[in-house]
């Protein structure tokens, strides 16, 4: 764009509208760099002054001094003062109202926001009322300008820079650990803390405690008033002083199922927190006292919100050992179980959907591979069974056959009654992706 372009645009923009040296400047704000909108707007105003002022010849453009002089332009307004021209007095600027001037203002009100949350880098967010962003573009399509940024991104930065000055953080378009959103109109600001996600491994030591606080299965005795999910998630919330939490495990155990081993991988997600470097170690030790030995976890370690999917999918595949006491039917002997190992080492099951679940959960067959079985007798008609599988199998029918819904069972093997008294995960593989997610820091 030509310099006379350049000018005879803001001149036009002038004679028109009241326009403060920031809104001016902005709608060259592509052009030249290095310069703030208002130190592009003085300058123009300057030049605009200094054509419609000659000293020398004693000419003046009263019109151009008069819009210079109302739309705030302090030298153009001394000028009508000293050749005795009434001015029009001083407008408010027709985009951005004034806002533009209490950019300080805005900042503060951020620094102020903040001030109950811990953080390193942030970013500033801008609601603009509708009509502020019409009438900027409308001038934009009257003036045929292409070189504007728009008032939304001037605010941001600007009130960035400021915030940034204030309290010596970082502005940082990715992943900042708050959004400051100032609402214009409102003239409020809210802040908004990048959640937390916090990897680690629970066992659940005892029976009858459910995964999630909603989880009800009409048939089975809770046995506490608690459950994984807010034995974990409570101390987290107390520390990081987060709005919530929530707990995205790999698959969830039976209610009268342990976990024990190295335990279940877990992703805890907590949302705004206000203190984000927490010591995950004393963390650890706060849910485990807590727990009063119903669960316990370990390995905590700050993870990206991306792994919860794959955490969930992984489940579906991630090798798991089971160890079963199971009834049965009929008095076994060595042989017995010798066929047990025979027929289910490295057997693909063939698994309907469990009639126990169907009511929430598709109809449909699933494969699954059951890796080794080991079986001991502890009674001649107690049986333990340590079982090998894949992610996704339901053990108990794999045991009982449900019906004649999973193929082959132990039920069905044995030919008679196979009834789970008691069963317990005794290792759940670890993903390796897990690895790929930590993060230094919360
Ligand atoms: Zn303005």
């Amino acid at each position: 764009m030509r310099v006379e372009e350049v000018l005879s645009a803001a001149r036009r923009a002038l004679s028109e509208h009241v326009l403060c040296d920031s809104c001016l400047g902005r709608l060259f704000g592509m052009l030249g760099y290095g310069l703030t909108n208002r130190e592009r707007g003085f300058a123009l105003k300057t030049l605009l002054l200094m054509g419609a002022y000659d000293a020398l010849k004693g000419e003046t453009d009263v019109n151009t001094l008069r819009r210079l002089a109302l739309s705030g332009f302090r030298a153009a307004q001394e000028a009508l003062r000293k050749l005795r021209i009434e001015d029009a007095g001083e407008g408010t600027c027709e985009l951005c109202g004034g806002l533009l001037e209490r950019l300080d203002d805005l900042a503060a009100l951020c620094v102020d926001a903040g001030r109950d949350y811990e953080y390193e880098t942030f970013q500033v967010g801008c609601s603009i009322p509708l009509d502020v962003v019409r009438r900027e573009e409308a001038l934009w399509l009257k003036l045929g300008i292409a070189s504007a940024e728009s008032l939304k991104s001037e605010l941001t930065r600007e009130i960035g820079k400021r915030v940034a000055a204030t309290t010596g953080k970082a502005y940082s378009l990715k992943s900042p650990d708050v959004v400051f959103i100032v609402d214009v109109a409102k003239w409020s600001v809210t802040v908004q803390a990048r959640p937390l996600y916090i990897y680690g491994r629970y066992r659940k030591l005892v029976r009858g405690l459910p995964q999630n606080p909603w989880l009800y299965e009409p048939d089975r005795r809770v046995s506490y008033a608690s459950s994984v999910e807010e034995l974990i998630t409570g101390p987290l919330l107390e520390v990081t002083r987060g709005d919530g939490a929530k707990l995205h495990a790999a698959g969830r155990e039976d209610l009268d199922v342990r976990t024990l081993g190295n335990g279940r991988p877990f992703v805890v997600e907590v949302r705004n927190p206000k203190v984000r470097r927490i010591d995950l170690r004393a963390a650890e030790r706060l849910i485990n006292e807590r727990a009063g030995g119903l669960i316990e976890v370990e390995g905590l370690q700050f993870v990206d919100g991306k792994l919860v999917p794959r955490l969930k999918a992984y489940s579906e595949i991630a090798r798991k050992t089971y160890v079963a006491r199971v009834r049965v039917g009929r008095e076994l002997g060595e042989e017995d179980l010798k066929v047990l190992r025979e027929k289910l080492s490295g057997a693909v099951i063939s698994q309907r959907t469990p009639l126990r679940v169907l009511g929430r959960k598709v109809d449909k067959v699933r494969k699954k591979v059951v890796y080794s079985v080991e079986a001991r007798l502890l009674a001649p008609t107690l049986l333990e069974l340590t079982v090998t599988c894949q992610g996704g199998l339901y053990v108990k029918e794999l045991i009982h056959g449900d019906e004649g819904r999973t193929r082959p069972s132990v039920s069905e093997i044995l030919g008679t009654r196979a009834e789970v008294e008691e069963l317990d995960i005794v290792y759940v593989e670890e993903p390796a992706v897990v690895q790929q997610y930590v993060r230094p820091a919360g």
